[in-house]
Parts: C-alpha cells; sequence; structure tokens
C-alpha cells in the first residue's frame, strides 16, 4: 500500500478528534518511530509503498489514538532535552515546560567545577535527573519517587542514556530529614487541583498516572510545603531549590518560600505562564 493512502486514512479517522496539524504530526512521529520514514521522505517519493505488517502496525496505532492514548506511549517513548526516554502508564509523559527548568538549572550550575550533589524529588520517568545526569557528568545524582513501577522505567532510562543515578522509592510526605546535604533539590510534584482538570485532554486525564499529577483542592501546595521545609536543613550553604509549579499558585507558592527564609525568583515557561520557581536560602 502507499504510505500516501495510509495517510489520508489516517487523516479521515482522527479528523473529529484533534486538530488536523496535530493529527499529522502524530502520523510521521509514528512512522518514524516505527519504520524511521520521516516526512521529508514521503515528500521525497511520493509513491513510497508500505507492507502488509506495516499497515497494520499503523492501523492499530489509530485506533489507540481514536481513544486519545498519547502518541508517547503508543511510540514507547519520547523525546525531552534532546535524549529518549522510554514512557508508559506509570510514569507522566515529560513536558516541554519541564525542558526549561532543567535549562535553568544548568545556566546556574553547569560553569561550577565542584562536584555537584543534586536531588530529585518525584523522578517519574527520571527526564529531570537524566537531563542534568547527562549534561553535569561529575555531578552525583539522586532520585527518588513514590512509585516502585516508575523507578523500573526510570532506572532502564538512565541504563539507556549512559548515566548513573541512584534511585530510591521513597515517599516524600513520609521522609523526616535527609541523611545527606545537596547543592540543588529539584521537584516537578504533583500539582492540578480538581477545579483545572476541565481545562485538561483525555490523553492526560484518562492516561497520565494520576498519582503524578492530582493534589486535594484543599491543600494544593502539599509537596512544595514538604520539600521546602526538608530542602532547609537538608541545601548544602548556597544550594539551591528548583520546583515546577502551578500556574494558578505561583504567588502563593512563593510566599510559602519566603516564609520558610528562602530567596524566590519566578519565571515563565515557553507558554508565558508562571511554571517554575527557585529558592536560595537567605
Ligand atoms: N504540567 C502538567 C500537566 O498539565 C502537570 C504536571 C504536574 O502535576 N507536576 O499535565
Amino acid at each position: 500500500m502507499r504510505l500516501k493512502a495510509q495517510k489520508e486514512i489516517f487523516v479521515k479517522t482522527l479528523e473529529h478528534e484533534y486538530p488536523a496539524e496535530e493529527v499529522l504530526s502524530f502520523f510521521f512521529l509514528l512512522t518514524e518511530a516505527f519504520f524511521g520514514i520521516k516526512r521529508i521522505d514521503l515528500a521525497l517519493d511520493p509513491e513510497l509503498e508500505i507492507n502488509e505488517n506495516q499497515v497494520k502496525k499503523i492501523d492499530s496505532a489509530l485506533v489507540r489514538l481514536k481513544k486519545h492514548e498519547p502518541v508517547q506511549h503508543i511510540m514507547g517513548e519520547t523525546e525531552f532535552f534532546g535524549l529518549s526516554f522510554k514512557v508508559d502508564k506509570n510514569v507522566l509523559v515529560p513536558r516541554p515546560e519541564t525542558e526549561e527548568l532543567v535549562q535553568w538549572i544548568l545556566d546556574d550550575f553547569s560553569l561550577e567545577n565542584k562536584v555537584l550533589k543534586i536531588l530529585d524529588i518525584g523522578a517519574g520517568s527520571g527526564c529531570i535527573a537524566i537531563s542534568l545526569a547527562k549534561n553535569l557528568p561529575v555531578a552525583k545524582i539522586s532520585a527518588i519517587d513514590i512509585s516502585k513501577n516508575a523507578l523500573e522505567i526510570a532506572r532502564i532510562n538512565a541504563e539507556n542514556n549512559k548515566v548513573q543515578i541512584q534511585f530510591f522509592q521513597q515517599d516524600i510526605l513520609q521522609t523526616e530529614k535527609f541523611s545527606e546535604a545537596f547543592d540543588v533539590i529539584v521537584s516537578n510534584p504533583p500539582y492540578v487541583r480538581e477545579l483545572e482538570k476541565k481545562e485538561m485532554y483525555r490523553n492526560v486525564l484518562d492516561y497520565d498516572p494520576p498519582t503524578a499529577l492530582y493534589v486535594k483542592d484543599e491543600n494544593p501546595l502539599i509537596f512544595y510545603d514538604k520539600i521546602t521545609k526538608l530542602a532547609k536543613s537538608a541545601l548544602k550553604p548556597g544550594g539551591k531549590l528548583y520546583f515546577e509549579i502551578n500556574q494558578y499558585l505561583a504567588k502563593e507558592t512563593e510566599e510559602m518560600m519566603k516564609k520558610n527564609g528562602f530567596k524566590t525568583e519566578l519565571r515563565k515557561d515557553i507558554f508565558g505562564n508562571f511554571r517554575m520557581l527557585k529558592g536560595e536560602l537567605r
């Protein structure tokens, strides 16, 4: 079958489910992940043929996309900070906003020549810890997560990306203190409230792990509070705490950090939303 014909079926099947541009981008993400065929290859050879097995593979992806399963789950991997990460239902699909948080840490620390000790809290796929490890080769990085299944994926990702990270299964809310001191503590904890769910898409609502995303409306800063208090005694002098934050709670999150004695800085993401917060002990 011609790839072009398959593409037309694909677009037609999903036309009421997603914006047209997104459908096309799904199509080529899949052809590239499955068969190494890129958009340019079809442009250069409009008569390009795919075999029966390849047709079947695209058809089964189509069924899953119709149910709004994330394209990253269907590919089995995604890109973050130029690296490849295995993802499945056990980990939050890495988001582009989070790349900016990693970049902020690198901007602050890449010229540092001492051995940095870094802790990532709620590591998920490991995307933050692994991207930092890749770009700060002498850092000693630890990462914790409450989910055993997530840690399994994170360990595979560390191995695939050839970095050494110490992973621990740990519930941060039950943690009283850390036994070591760190130069950097970073976290992208759950921060989505019930009232924000109406803005979210089905691929997130139905497929991302709820433990990675949601907090109770009555106590949306529960993780930020706890981590800030732990960081107060676990950060080395000059150490810094970095958070990805809920844009609607930026001021409250910043205030909470200030009350705990931190000097703070808020930053917007590429979409113009307050998404990152840094704290330094005064
Ligand atoms: N930014 C993510 C989303 O909108 C939420 C990430 C989180 O809760 N830490 O789906």
